[in-house]
């Protein structure tokens, strides 16, 4: 066991599996279970094992994956972490998300430069040494690393993590590390039963692979009975104390720490690790969650995008529409819409019941002429509007195509023949592009100025956000842009680049070229979707008036 001189106590290791069924929410689990010890006093971090074998998931399909989360170091990660740093309130970065891709890329590499030395080299020792090099990474820099091994109990694909689990928990000793196995006990209408069977074959399969849960946390719709109970701990090899009840939530994720606590579980994850039970700080969490769940007030808003068959792929943007909900005391309803289904004929049949519209990020042409329908409506009714990165490139062709009269103006991305490419592919990724391309990604400063929306939301004069875009504004069309009234209130530190654009005709009109949403937080939001919504509700104010 290393010592590490700065830390408080020697850094816990805790292992979250799943069992029986995937898509239980380990990823919120893991998410409430950091911020409970967080709140509690404690250093925390949390990491995510997926066992598939892309490198990152930025190349996968958001249709099948989900959202691509981006951290500030501009790694492109699973999505469930940014739901650790919506609760933790935290960044995270490249070394909180390995994949089995990343594992076996590094081994295969010091493989071919001879570092092994001429051994054979196999998933044990080595791609398990490799795994528990990145497990360890952060040693010493917390109190707490939460481990989310990805899939589900009885996988090929998670087998080398869990053997990595099995062997950092042999080496590192009782007291030091702990396993909590995410179960599912559901219940048989017609019997009236909640069963304990499913939970009881998983945990076997996890014993097969040498690892003994320590907790057993179960999901299921019902409180789980004393009976129950026991027979759960007698079968599994788990004190009764250690059976945590994971009851459904009725109405949003950010209530299972609430509920998390009140069944007992960092209260049990502290004595299992000898650790004292601190006072809990939750007061300021309970009052966000109870405004999420009784807002005084409603909105509605349009999410104009073309990935809307799985909400998934919008993750980060749906949950800072809940954070910012929570701070301005209104619910927000948001309602996907795909923008190939736009044209100027039923536009207003799609739009006019909104009080906000987001134009959302993406990749590729599709829908694009949807989401320009889409922004001339909302420029010329004033209905407040927000574009996200190609949400706000599609506000700049708009904008020269039918204010500026810059007739087919367009994004290289899409016409590589526009007479006027007001949006044309960054200056670095044209160098870059040409030997197979990359994306901007990660956190940069932006610079704000005063008197403008962008200043009004942030009140600073320079902030942080993060990017993922090959494309940008193009600085040729500065000029006729702004003799229109169209604005540039943000702008990279060396005003290089456009970061913001607004109009000072409307009410509300900002685009930005970076995801505010990747940096909203439960409890404290992004300024822009706070502002937004505000805007939101006082447009649907003013409209009840008139
Ligand atoms: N496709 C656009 C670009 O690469 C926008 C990307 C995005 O919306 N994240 O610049």
């Amino acid at each position: 066991m290393e010592e590490v001189s700065d830390s408080k106590i020697t850094t816990k290791y805790i292992f979250i599996t799943g069992g029986v069924l995937s898509s239980l929410g380990k990823g919120i689990a893991s998410a409430s279970l950091g911020l409970l010890l967080k709140q509690r006093g404690y250093t925390v971090t949390i990491m995510k094992l997926d066992p598939y074998i892309n490198v990152d998931p930025g190349t996968m399909n958001p249709f099948q994956h989900g959202e691509v989360y981006v951290t500030d170091d501009g790694a492109e990660t699973d999505l469930d972490l940014g739901h650790y740093e919506r609760f933790i309130g935290q960044s995270l970065n490249k070394n909180n998300n390995t994949t089995t891709g990343q594992v076996y890329y590094e081994v295969i590499k010091k493989e071919r430069k001879g570092l092994y030395l001429g051994k054979t080299v196999q998933v044990i020792p080595h791609i398990t040494d490799e795994i528990k090099k990145r497990i360890r990474v952060f040693n010493g820099e917390y109190d707490f690393v939460i481990i989310e091994i990805g899939g589900t109990v009885g996988d090929i694909e998670s087998l080398p993590f869990m053997e990595a689990a099995r062997q950092i928990t042999l080496e590192l000793g009782v007291g030091n590390t702990l396993t909590i196995h995410l179960t599912y006990v559901p219940f048989i209408k017609s019997s009236g039963e909640l069963k304990t069977k499913p939970t009881q074959h998983s945990v076997k399969m996890l014993m097969e692979h040498g690892i003994k849960p320590d907790i057993l946390l179960c999901r299921t719709e019902y409180k789980i009975p004393g009976e129950e109970r026991a027979k759960i701990a007698l079968f599994c090899s788990v004190d009764e104390s250690s059976v945590i009840e994971a009851l459904d939530v009725d109405s949003t994720i950010y209530e299972v720490p609430l509920m998390f606590n009140k069944s007992g579980l960092d209260e049990i994850v502290l004595k299992k690790l000898n650790l004292p039970l601190n006072e809990l700080k939750i007061d300021t969490w309970a009052t966000f969650v109870r405004r999420i769940k009784y807002p005084k007030d409603e909105v509605k808003i349009a999410l104009v995008g073309k990935y809307t068959r799985y909400r998934d792929s919008y993750k980060s943007i749906i949950e800072a529409f809940i954070h910012a909900g929570s701070i301005n005391d209104t619910s927000v309803d948001v309602e996907l819409i795909n923008s190939e289904n736009l044209n100027d004929e039923n536009i207003e049949e799609y739009l006019a019941e909104k009080h906000g519209i987001l134009v959302g990020p993406g990749f590729g042409s599709r829908g694009i002429e949807g989401k320009i329908t889409t922004i001339k409506f909302v420029r010329e009714h004033k209905i407040p509007f927000l574009g996200i990165c190609l949400g706000m490139q599609c506000a700049v062709i708009e904008f020269a195509r039918n204010v500026c009269g810059l007739e087919g103006a367009h994004s290289t991305e899409f016409d590589k023949n526009t007479k006027y490419n007001v949006i044309d592919l960054m200056e670095d990724q044209k160098k870059i592009t040409s030997k197979g391309g990359t994306m901007r990604l990660g956190a940069y400063p932006c610079v704000l100025a005063e008197g403008t929306k962008a200043f009004e939301s942030y009140q600073k004069h320079q902030i942080s956000e993060r990017h993922r875009h090959r494309f940008e504004l193009n600085n040729e069309y500065r000029e006729i842009l702004t003799r229109n009234s169209m604005i540039f209130s943000g702008l990279s530190p060396d005003g290089k680049l456009v970061e913001i654009i607004e109009l000072t005709d409307h009410p509300w009109f900002v685009g930005v070229q970076f995801h505010p949403e990747l940096k909203s937080r439960a409890v404290t939001g992004a300024p822009l979707f706070i502002n937004f919504i505000k805007a939101a509700l006082k447009y649907r104010k003013e409209k009840i008036d008139y």
